[in-house]
């Protein structure tokens, strides 16, 4: 009973209405779709559940011909072709998966004009024929979905998505809309220079989402700890628990099961029926706790999830962000929760080293290891580093983090981050050479040595001036620095560099507050192991 191209040249409040149900549009939606159906460039920033996919299928609909809609994730790509033919609009996808048969079928509706939405993975427009296909129909605009896949420095880079601009040169009077939720403001650089969108306009969301309280636990027994807040503050709750691996997602499921949680676990090696049944449980029922990998979640659309937890570190900001934002999407108050030890760090380090990625995936991949740990280690109220890091500029406290609300017990270490600041510096500029961080704590403590002597170590200013603080006291503010973004190791030997924001500290114009708790974690922890 699908209607053929009915929608187009309508009014976008209407089509709104009439194909999706829903009576006024979101935040900045409507010049977004006003943008891209007037024949225009855009570049879209929006927070998960902020509702970018209707910016593209409704421009898809208004506009003449085929929205052409590149999208990494093939699970998620059928869920919304499922969703538009159930509003009546004609969608399909195209991808290696499909039998010969389906594709031809799915080509020739596209060739005759009886597509209104067309999803494609990336990696299709470099397979053979899609480009003379593609040329075979009237496309409508390109949507670029996941646009931060683009983004060799994000934390998701997907090679394929790099000939995404190429489509600006081939189709260059077809509007292209990209979109993502995760983009840092390099990455929105990246996003624009790469898919050729220079001429786009953007549309920048505010990334906060007010109802979500943020909370970072340091791991003790993390089981014990998660069954606390799922029992203790959520209770009968829906909710969805992040474990890094299949074998702890089942772990988890079961304890929780075992404490009376109503839990299923959910990973990509479980049978699909078996995935399927968790995920309609967890959509259809109350209070299903689903513990799953970063697979879950994508596209998955319920609106009373009232927690998010995390009992292992989350790789990046940007997963962070994106898992803790399926928490609450229908406004109502949300809380997310992660525990993080020592050992997740060691344990993540030795995964990126041992991974498969050159050199410049392993730096990326560090890179964002060590934005995670800022955010954990941070004593600043979580939401102002989070809206920071992903670009946006916000002073005010938000009092529903828990920073915010049990502030925790701090230390000044202003004076002794001052002193390996300028012994950094001063080991760079004076000698040209290089130093690894004990070498740093070895000067300030005035540790003599052969090699100290010969380098003329016991020359610098800073000689000696440290030694009121214990070895494991200075690793600590080695690390705090690091981790706060003050200091940075570079390059393959970890070369350590104050940054740009250790300036203020080094001319006394900002205090360094470390957690008391990293001063004594490093105390008893000492080197290595956690
Ligand atoms: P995103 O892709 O940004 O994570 P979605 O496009 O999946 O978000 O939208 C999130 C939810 O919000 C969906 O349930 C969607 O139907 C709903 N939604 C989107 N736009 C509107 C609107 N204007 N009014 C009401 N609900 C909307
Ligand atoms: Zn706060």
């Amino acid at each position: 009973d699908q209607v053929a191209g009915p929608q187009v040249g309508r009014d976008p409040r209407e089509v709104l209405a009439e194909v999706f149900g829903y009576d006024a549009f979101r935040g900045e939606q409507e010049d977004i779709i006003r943008q891209v159906i007037g024949g225009g460039d855009a570049v879209v920033l929006m927070p998960t559940g902020g509702g970018k996919s209707i910016c593209y299928q409704i421009p898809s609909l208004v506009r003449e011909g085929t929205g052409i809609v590149l999208s990494p994730l093939v699970a998620l790509m059928h869920d919304q072709v499922a969703a538009l033919q159930l509003v009546g609009v004609r969608a399909a996808a195209l991808n290696a998966a499909m039998s010969i048969e389906d594709r031809r079928a799915v080509e020739q509706a596209y060739r005759d004009g009886q597509l209104d939405v067309l999803y494609l993975a990336p990696e299709r427009l470099s397979a053979p024929g899609t480009v003379e296909l593609l040329a075979q129909g009237r496309i409508a605009l390109f949507a670029i979905d996941e646009a931060h896949c683009v983004s060799q420095w994000g934390h998701d880079f997907r090679p394929d998505y790099l000939r995404l601009g190429a489509l600006a040169e081939r189709w260059p009077d077809v509007p292209r809309i990209a979109l993502t939720a995760t983009a840092t403001p390099e990455t929105h650089r990246e996003i624009t220079e790469r898919l050729h969108l220079q001429r786009a306009r953007h549309f920048v969301s505010s990334f906060d989402r007010p109802n979500i309280r943020y909370r970072i636990e340091s791991k003790q027994n993390a089981r014990a700890q998660l069954i606390n807040f799922v029992r203790g503050e959520h209770a009968g709750e829906a909710g969805i628990v992040y474990a890094l691996s299949r074998k702890r997602v089942e772990q988890t499921a079961a304890a929780l099961r075992d404490a009376g949680v109503d839990a299923v676990a959910y990973h990509a090696g479980l049978p699909a029926h078996v995935r399927l049944d968790a995920q309609t449980r967890f959509l259809r029922e109350d209070g299903v706790v689903v513990v799953a990998t970063i697979a879950f979640g994508m596209g998955i659309d319920k609106p009373d999830v009232r927690f998010v937890a995390h009992i292992d570190l989350p790789k990046s900001v940007e997963g962070y962000y994106q898992e803790t934002g399926r928490a609450g999407r229908d406004g109502l108050p949300s809380d997310t929760w992660l525990a993080y030890g020592l050992q997740d760090v060691v344990q993540q380090r030795q995964m990126i080293e041992s991974g498969d990625g050159d050199q410049a995936t392993r730096a990326s991949q560090t890179r964002h290891l060590n934005a995670m740990l800022a955010l954990c280690e941070g004593v600043q109220c979580r939401r102002v580093f989070l809206l920071r890091y992903f670009g946006e500029e916000r002073t005010e406290p938000c009092g529903n983090c828990d920073v915010c609300l049990t502030p925790p017990k701090l230390w000044d270490a202003t004076i002794p981050s001052q002193m390996l600041l300028s012994t950094v510096i001063r080991t760079q500029k004076e000698r040209n050479r290089t130093y690894a961080a004990g070498q740093h704590i070895d000067v300030l403590r005035g540790v003599t040595s052969e090699r100290a002597t010969q380098m003329r170590l016991d020359e610098l200013s800073t000689w000696g001036i440290g030694t009121e603080w214990s070895v494991a006291q200075w690793r600590g503010v080695v690390r705090h620095l690091l981790a706060a973004g003050l200091l940075e190791a570079q390059g393959e030997w970890g070369v350590l560099a104050p940054t740009e924001a250790a300036k203020p500290v080094l001319r006394g114009e900002e205090a360094v507050m470390m957690r008391e708790e990293v001063v004594t974690r490093a105390s008893s922890g000492g080197r290595g192991r956690a």
